[in-house]
């Protein structure tokens, strides 16, 4: 069976106790790899490496870092087809979503932040006759990574490449659920010619190999996707020992449908949104507010394009929905629909775990599910499910429809469709998420800020503000003559 291994120092290494995790297949529930579980040891001599490596990697040109960079986007790109089959088979979803989404995406983090370093300048304040202030931003030195399991490769590159091209060496780890193609980014450096330790990938578990690296005196900074129990975890460990933090949490996002809006559009996008990777996209729109008056006509429209989603193996070409990413997390999701049957909803779709027949009889796949009938205070309108699981919900005035919008702790993502423009600022403007799309999901723009309000988060990712997150200011003032 395989076994991955740890990158430290440039190399492919075992963890030092010898201890490995299994890496389960979703779609059929088989273990088929092992993971480092690693401990403070293994972390340790990544840190170690990593500070050995950042006195000549900062010194870099930023051309020359950003070089590196963009040849390990090459070779992300030469390697498409391994990686998304990779990913499918280690998340569970569709082969055609990791190959179109979350492969290119990583490709294009690491060309953009590779050549956006380049272009990153500081503030002059000049003060005529009197002085020059001018502003020099460091790195920050090493860096801490930690990301989830919903878009493994997507979202560990996002952090990885703005930290390396200002400059800082990292210690990252991915999520544990999903270790695959980390590992396989880590034969990629190495292939590019990265200089050892300047980039350090540690497998294992949250509690040990996370927590470590969250706790180590020398990691000045985390950057962390996942859970928002875990941002909270987080913070209070590294907030003492006054660590930079950036915190990309939770979200139970609204999708807010206006009567004036194009029907067919919405209808077709609102499906990506519900349902794109089972619903587990921290951007998914869980929570769909339809006017009133296009009720009836959005949910028919709606039902019939959920009923022609497939669920099926997520290495076949026509699986519209592939497996959720592990038992707990099934059990965790129909959990929720059991609740939204106690508080009062009525099932419209799905509702039920799908068994599939052949190599699939043992994966975790889910019908996608459909409620109405729910209050927007009811848990299920509040906690987040990240499954696909979705609830329709009416509303007669745009003043409702914010009121019910912002009523959850998140406030990371929202939708809004009308084709009125006045209507579609206000109702922006009035939202509290820290992104809204009008008349479009996923529309994503790399120099955007990227993040969320609230329970949703702490910080901003993309474009300056990564280059922002990962450097420390320093002002420097010249008294003129
Ligand atoms: P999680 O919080 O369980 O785990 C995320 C990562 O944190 C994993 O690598 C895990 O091993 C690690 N971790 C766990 N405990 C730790 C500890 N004590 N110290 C250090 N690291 C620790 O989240 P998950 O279940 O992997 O991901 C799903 C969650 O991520 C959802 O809540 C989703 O909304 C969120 N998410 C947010 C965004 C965003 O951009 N805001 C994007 C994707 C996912």
């Amino acid at each position: 069976m395989l076994k991955l291994q740890n990158y430290i120092n440039g190399q492919l290494v075992p963890p030092a106790a010898g201890r490995y995790l299994d890496n389960i297949e979703p779609a059929t529930g088989q273990v088929y790899s092992l993971l480092p579980d690693s401990n403070t040891q293994d972390v340790a001599a990544a840190v170690a490496a990593a500070e050995a490596a950042l006195p000549a990697w900062r010194a870099l040109p930023a051309e020359e870092r950003g070089r590196l960079l963009v040849r390990i986007s090459e070779l992300i790109e030469r390697e498409l087809e391994p990686l998304a089959q990779a990913e499918s088979k280690d998340n569970g979803k569709p082969v055609s979503l990791a190959r179109t989404v979350d492969i290119p995406r990583a490709a294009s983090n690491f060309a953009f932040f590779g050549t956006a370093a380049q272009h990153f300048a500081s503030e002059t304040h000049f003060q005529e006759g009197v002085a020059l202030n001018y502003t020099v931003r460091h790195p920050l030195g090493v860096v801490g990574c930690i990301s989830p399991w919903n878009l493994p490769l997507y979202l560990f590159t996002w952090k990885i490449a703005p930290a390396l091209a200002v400059g800082c060496c990292v210690v990252a780890k991915p999520s544990e659920i999903t270790p695959h193609t980390a590992f396989l980014l880590s034969e990629l450096c190495i292939e590019a010619g990265l200089p050892a330790g300047v980039l350090n990938i540690v497998h294992g578990a949250g509690p040990g190999t996370g927590q470590a690296i969250i706790e180590h005196p020398a990691i000045k900074a985390i950057s962390f996707t996942g859970g928002t129990k875990t941002g909270e975890h987080i913070a209070r460990t590294a907030a003492p020992m006054f660590k930079k933090l950036s915190l990309e949490l939770g979200g139970k996002n609204p999708n807010l449908i206006f009567a004036d809006c194009d029907l067919t559009e919405a209808v077709n996008i609102s499906i990506r949104s519900s349902f794109a990777n089972q619903g587990q996209i921290c951007l998914c729109g869980s929570r769909i507010f339809i006017e009133r008056s296009i009720y009836e006509p959005f949910k028919a429209a709606f039902l019939e394009r959920v009923a022609g989603l497939t669920v099926g193996d997520p290495l076949e070409a026509g699986s519209r929905q592939g497996a959720l990413v592990s038992e707990a997390h099934l059990l965790k999701v129909l959990s929720y629909i059991e609740l939204a049957h106690e508080e009062g909803g009525t099932l419209l779709a799905g509702g039920k775990r799908v068994h599939l027949e052949g190599r699939c009889a043992n994966g975790f796949f889910l019908e996608p599910t459909v409620f109405e009938g729910l209050t927007p205070e009811c848990r299920v309108n509040k906690e987040e499910i990240f499954g696909p699981v979705v609830t329709l919900t009416p509303f007669d005035t745009e003043e409702e429809a914010i009121t019910w919008a912002n009523g959850t702790d998140y406030g990371l993502a929202a939708t809004i469709w009308t084709r009125d423009l006045n209507r579609a600022h206000r109702v922006a403007h009035a939202l509290h998420s820290g992104i809204v799309w009008i008349n479009t999901w996923l529309h994503r723009d790399l120099r955007t800020p990227f993040g969320g309000m609230k329970n949703s988060g702490v910080g901003r990712e993309g474009g300056l503000e990564a280059l922002r997150f990962f450097t420390e200011p320093q002002s420097i003032t010249l008294k003129l003559g």
